[in-house]
């Protein structure tokens, strides 16, 4: 195996696995670290879906050791750190005590630090992110209910999170190539730093920091970054480029969505779907909290939906509305009640003759696919950036779509079930 990935979330997860595909790379994805019962033989390279984001660092540290010794003992070569394109995370960390914690396990000096993903507007310039063109700090998420982002400057933010030295490569040596970019790797590495943010604003940029660093046992960053490492790895060795699945076959069943993210692209993107005559619940985390309204509620609800058309349950809600939620039950409290009342519904969806699924939200998609205990998915054609279709490689036969929240166009959702039809 050439590349062991830990991913932060799940929806990170299938967008790294859809992007290692997609340049030739044989991908299987995990949810959770694989025990010995997951056949990993013959992939080129394995992601390992975690749920460690948000949780205590030293639990997220631990729990990405274990993914790593994991991959290790499927013969990985090197290693991947996969985390937001919008680099979601708080001053505690996750992102820096598990880069930290990872370089150590590695045995590695340096690492880089690249979220870029210009094909869905995230780029870097000088160390700052930009979400279309917007910093961080002034984009949507500045109010995202768990991880709010407001500094958009990636030294900064890492620093905060890191006793190791945080430095920059920006875009005149990443412009200039592989060469340019090692050197500025070397010099960074010469001041002391040990991790370097990297600019990136085009795809070239990508493959570019992709070739000079193939040889770097851990890599962190978002799915963008990856993009450069196949051909890197395929001019070094006997990796052969495999041709992605051109057929996607999913299982007979029923549609629905569960959306549980509140980025701005998910409540445009369950806006539309209402428009369309798609039959919607709206969750109420309040009236959850107080146990007015249950899981058993929403089915009922669900079993009158006979039209056999997709279906949509939702709690995405806009920025005030979460806040306020946020001050009556807790910002935390708030996420967790949604996460498990979507989890609770998820479990009996199969029994119901729900099989074909779209998820929306990171941490939404973690507690839905964990509910219905899938252990492993392979990788289909892509949605949209980042968000392909994929389908369980074990135990209950489903078609997924786990859309991180602000991935997809605003159509998304039609567009998903139209490319099963
Ligand atoms: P994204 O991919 O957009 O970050 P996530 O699912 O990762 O979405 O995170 C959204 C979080 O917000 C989840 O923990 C979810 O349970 C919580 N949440 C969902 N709806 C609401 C709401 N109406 N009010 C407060 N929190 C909510």
């Amino acid at each position: 195996m050439k590349l062991g990935c830990i991913a932060d979330d799940l929806t990170g997860a299938t967008d790294l696995a859809l992007m290692l595909a997609r340049e030739g790379l044989r991908t299987v994805q995990t949810i959770g670290v694989p025990g010995p019962d997951v056949d990993l033989s013959g992939a080129d390279a394995v992601v390992v879906a975690l749920k460690s984001r948000t949780i205590a660092a030293t639990e997220a540290v631990a729990l990405s050791l274990s993914a790593a010794e994991a991959l290790r003992r499927a013969g990985a070569q090197h290693y991947f750190f996969k985390y937001c394109s919008t680099f979601d995370s708080t001053d505690e960390g996750n992102i820096g005590p598990v880069t930290e914690a990872l370089l150590g396990f590695t045995g590695g000096n340096v690492t880089l630090a690249c979220p870029a993903f210009p094909a869905t507007g995230r780029t870097i310039y000088k160390g700052y992110l930009f979400v279309n063109g917007v910093p961080l700090h002034e984009s949507s998420m500045k109010d995202h209910p768990l991880t709010p982002m407001r500094d958009a400057n990636l030294v900064r933010v890492l620093q905060r999170q890191t006793k190791l030295s945080v430095g920059l490569v920006t875009f005149e040596d990443v412009e200039a190539g592989p060469d340019a970019i090692r050197a500025a790797f070397e010099r960074e590495q010469k001041a002391g730093h040990q991790i370097v943010i990297v600019d990136a604003l085009t795809d070239r940029h990508l493959r570019s920091i992709g070739a000079s660093a193939a040889d770097f046992p851990l890599i962190t960053g978002g799915s963008g970054v990856a993009m450069g490492l196949p051909a890197a790895y395929r001019a070094g060795e006997s990796v052969s480029r495999k041709a992605p699945a051109d057929r996607f076959d999913a299982p007979g069943g029923r549609e629905i969505i569960l959306a549980g993210s509140c980025s701005s692209a998910t409540n445009r993107q369950v806006e539309i779907a209402m428009e369309r005559g798609v039959p919607a619940f709206r969750l109420d985390p309040t009236a959850l909290a107080s146990g007015t309204m249950t899981a058993a509620t929403v089915l009922d609800w669900l079993s009158t939906q006979e039209t056999g058309g997709p279906v949509l349950i939702y709690s995405t809600a806009k920025p005030e509305a979460v806040q306020e939620v946020q001050q009556q039950l807790g910002r935390m409290e708030a996420g967790e009640i949604v996460e498990r009342t979507l989890a609770e519904i998820a479990r009996s969806l199969p029994a119901r003759g729900f099989t074909r699924l779209i998820v929306a939200g990171g941490e939404t998609s973690g507690a839905v696919v964990n509910a219905l205990g899938v252990r492993a998915l392979t990788i289909g054609p892509e949605i949209d950036p980042g968000v392909p279709w994929t389908r369980t490689l074990a135990g209950t036969d489903l078609a997924l779509a786990l859309k991180s929240g602000n991935f997809g166009a605003p159509d998304f959702f039609l567009k998903a079930w139209g490319m099963l039809r």
